[in-house]
């Protein structure tokens, strides 16, 4: 019998569940002990430690019954704790309080095990596919020729529809990632396009080419779902690049959660939970390894308990919080404190929110979702150059020395590219700085589009760029930049009514397991600086 991908997780859950069930079995007569030796114990100095335990106890389980099906159980030993709590903070704490509490706690461990299970079965979040393929729908042959061509440069996969009859058989026949749809009148054909998008399961990226830029047009063309929206004349690239940051958006790693929970049990279920939604994750068993294990996973958000033994939650993101390097990772508190002025406190020491268990398992994977996603955002836009989104200076030289030392361990060369616009003043010039920026960031895309995930790749400066190809010798780099640097000749700009072509020099220099990430990098310049004086347009490798 096939076993679903939901199916197999809800058989773990339930696992998850009867073992924790099985560590009931355990707890609960214990908590039956701890309720009978306060009973035998006469002095203050012997109750209150007894009862702080007992607290802790109770405590802990508050947290993770309701989380593992039991959430009457956890309603229950919550309220026990808030007993233990009055108890604790009284200041002359009766004697016929603590019989009544006693005898709670004996019911309690009585009657425990009732599963009730509240939760919807998860259903695994879709994985997104790879590859880029793009679907066009252009009644006008020619300019769906052009467009094709262009995109193709850019390394899409590019089929063509020719009318909006033949749309839903195109997409069910090629599968696409993105749909251009190119309008004839707009409106009515957007209705279309938004009816074929409600009866997917997830509506596919849409970018609008229209003749118009009218309301109604382009309020229809968001309800069904576009991205991007376009008139004619097409400026292709700047199409191209709205297309890659949707898709970019959609194709995103998996984000990496750290949970530090001294409850395994609990431990065990996040992750199981987290997992299944696609994210990685990490959790921390020693917390004295906690800057290692974070330098190792560099996690982005990370899912902090409150009371754990050696040290509190809020100590731990204090720690965290003192270096500067892991300023942008959100600290979520996840703990059974109830107490809206000691979840306060625990915030104002350190950390970003708080979630309070037992927390569902949709609730929990949508609050680290949206703070991993808006750790991401963030980190990019500091880390990226805004105009390519391509690693900044400094951070493609750190790349590169980063490469240039694993290619001198592995000894497997690798290849340094300097990359460099011919005559860009001239574009600006010519045809304006905004056309300039476009020129920029369309080269950008093709350079993301045409290098390999591992390659490394940023903005050096102004219309200068640096990749580093590990694994690479310089004639295989050669080859690579040749065909980059045609795909980028043919590419067409258009500024007004005007259209033009701009091309690109560039030099190689190859590792060779002794010289440092500097030289090469000069070496690789002075091979632009051959390719700019013989004549431009070309590559040269450093000899
Ligand atoms: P060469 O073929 O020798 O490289 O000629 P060039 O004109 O490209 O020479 P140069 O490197 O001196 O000129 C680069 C120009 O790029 C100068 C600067 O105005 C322009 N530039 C730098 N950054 C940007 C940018 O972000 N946007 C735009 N539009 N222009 C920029
Ligand atoms: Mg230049
Ligand atoms: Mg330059």
């Amino acid at each position: 019998m096939s076993d679903s991908p939901t199916d197999a997780l809800q058989r773990q859950l339930q696992a998850l569940t009867d073992q924790f069930a099985e560590r009931l079995r355990n707890e609960l007569p214990s908590l039956a002990r701890h309720a009978d030796e306060l009973a035998e114990a006469r002095d203050m100095t012997r109750l209150t430690p007894l009862m702080q335990a007992l607290r802790e106890q109770l405590h802990k389980l508050a947290g993770s019954a309701g989380t593992f099906g039991f959430p009457q159980l956890g309603e229950q030993a919550r309220q026990l704790e808030r007993q233990a709590d009055l108890w604790l903070e009284a200041l002359e704490p009766g004697q016929h309080s603590l019989s009544s509490f006693i005898g709670a706690v004996h019911r309690f461990a009585r009657e425990g095990l009732v599963h009730t299970g509240d939760d919807q079965p998860l259903a695994p979040f879709n994985a997104q596919a790879a590859g880029r393929r793009v679907l066009l729908l252009d009644p006008d042959a020619d300019a769906a020729a052009r467009t094709r061509q262009t995109l193709e440069n850019f390394g899409y996969q590019v089929s063509l529809c020719e009318a909006i009859d033949q749309l839903p058989t195109c997409i069910e026949r090629n599968r696409p990632d993105a749909l251009i749809a190119s309008l004839l009148d707009g409106v009515d054909e957007l209705a279309r396009i938004a009816r074929l998008q409600d009866a997917r399961p997830e509506p596919l990226p849409l970018m609008v080419v229209a003749a118009d830029a009218d309301f109604a047009t382009q309020l229809t063309a968001v309800r069904a779902g576009a991205q991007g929206f376009f008139t004619r004349p097409l400026d292709i690239t700047q199409l191209e690049s709205r297309l890659e940051r949707s898709l970019n958006r959609q194709q995103g790693e998996q984000y990496r959660v750290m949970i530090i929970d001294d409850d395994t049990d609990l431990v065990a279920r996040y992750s199981l939970v987290l997992r299944s939604a696609q994210m990685q994750v990490e959790q921390l068993d020693d917390v004295t390894r906690l800057f290692e294990t974070m330098q190792a996973f560099n996690p982005e958000v990370v899912l902090l308990d409150i009371n754990m033994p050696g040290c509190s939650g809020p100590e731990l993101a204090q720690m965290i919080r003192l270096h500067d390097d892991w300023l942008r990772v959100p600290i979520i508190y996840l703990s059974a404190e109830t107490d809206v002025g000691r979840q306060m406190d625990a915030l104002l020491k350190a950390g970003d929110d708080f979630i309070t268990k037992p927390i569902s398992d949709r609730a929990l994977v949508s609050a680290v979702y949206s703070h991993a996603q808006r750790a991401r955002t963030l980190s990019l836009a500091l880390a990226r150059d805004s105009l390519t989104g391509l690693l900044k200076h400094a951070g493609i030289k750190e790349q590169l020395a980063l490469e240039v030392q694993r290619a001198h361990r592995s000894g497997r060369p690798a290849s340094v590219v300097m990359l460099d616009i011919d005559h860009f003043k001239k574009v600006n010039d010519s045809h304006g700085h905004a056309a300039g920026d476009n020129v920029i960031r369309s080269l950008a895309n093709l350079l993301r589009q045409r290098l390999r995930r591992i390659d490394s790749l940023g903005r050096y400066g102004g219309e200068e760029f640096m990749a580093v190809l590990p694994d690479c010798p310089a004639s295989e780099a050669k080859k690579v930049f040749d065909q980059i640097r045609r795909h980028f000749a043919d590419l067409v700009f258009s500024a007004g009514e005007q259209s033009f072509h701009v091309t690109l020099s560039a030099g190689i220099c190859e590792t060779d397991g002794t010289r440092p990430a500097g030289e090469l990098l000069e070496r690789a310049d002075k091979a632009l600086y051959a390719a700019k004086h013989g004549g431009r347009d070309q590559v040269r490798v450093a000899s």
